[in-house]
């Protein structure tokens, strides 16, 4: 014999007050509205060096069209841009070089490694390959891979975007963002 269901019959809806409800209107959290339109409008900064590059203009071909995500406008000078896809080896001697680029792009900005290079020096386990672009500069996602397929670059512009959907406006001025940029010496 099965139990009999019970319903909460004392939840009451919410009550909209009057004038803000009905055709065209809409209640939301500022932070949300703003993520939301962020994140459909990212400008990405390819920063590619070698063969992840090269998925990376596959992912900008017509096949997988990255603008369909709204965010097939390259930038190539960072005061334009708010994500940094870093994909491709990355030399020591070239790290100064992207820090700088990542220094020079306004806030609020998002990081991108793209494949196993960018995040970990990959299979250059040498003198001369950074170890991970996450020794100079802070990294939101990293996409695996050797090189990552254009639907894992995809997956990466995705995961931004769930970041910035989520992130409140007010992170930047945040005790632990100060913090995390105050260990890697940027203030
Ligand atoms: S991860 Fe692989 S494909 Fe990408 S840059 Fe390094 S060696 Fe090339």
């Amino acid at each position: 014999m099965s139990r009999p269901v019970q319903y909460n019959t004392n939840n009451k809806p919410a009550i909209i007050p009057e004038g803000y409800s009905g055709e065209g209107f809409m209640a939301t959290k500022m932070d949300r509205l703003v993520g939301l339109g962020r994140s459909h409008s990212l400008w990405p900064l390819p920063f590619a060096t070698s063969c992840c590059g090269i998925e990376f203009m596959g992912t900008m071909g017509s096949n997988y069209d990255l603008g369909r995500f709204g965010a097939e406008r390259m930038g190539f000078t960072p005061r334009q841009c708010d994500v940094l896809l870093v994909a491709g080896t990355i030399s020591k001697k070239l790290a100064p070089v992207l820090r700088q680029v990542y220094l020079q792009m306004a806030e609020p900005r998002w990081v991108v490694a793209i494949g196993a290079c960018a995040s970990s020096g990959g299979i250059f386990d040498s003198y001369s390959v950074l170890q991970g672009i996450d020794q100079v500069i802070p990294v939101d996602v990293y996409v695996p891979g050797c090189p990552p397929r254009p639907e894992g670059i995809i997956e990466g512009v995705l995961r931004i975007q769930d970041l910035v959907k989520a992130e409140s406006t007010r992170r930047r001025n945040h005790l632990r963002y100060k913090e995390l940029m105050e260990s890697y010496g940027i203030e």
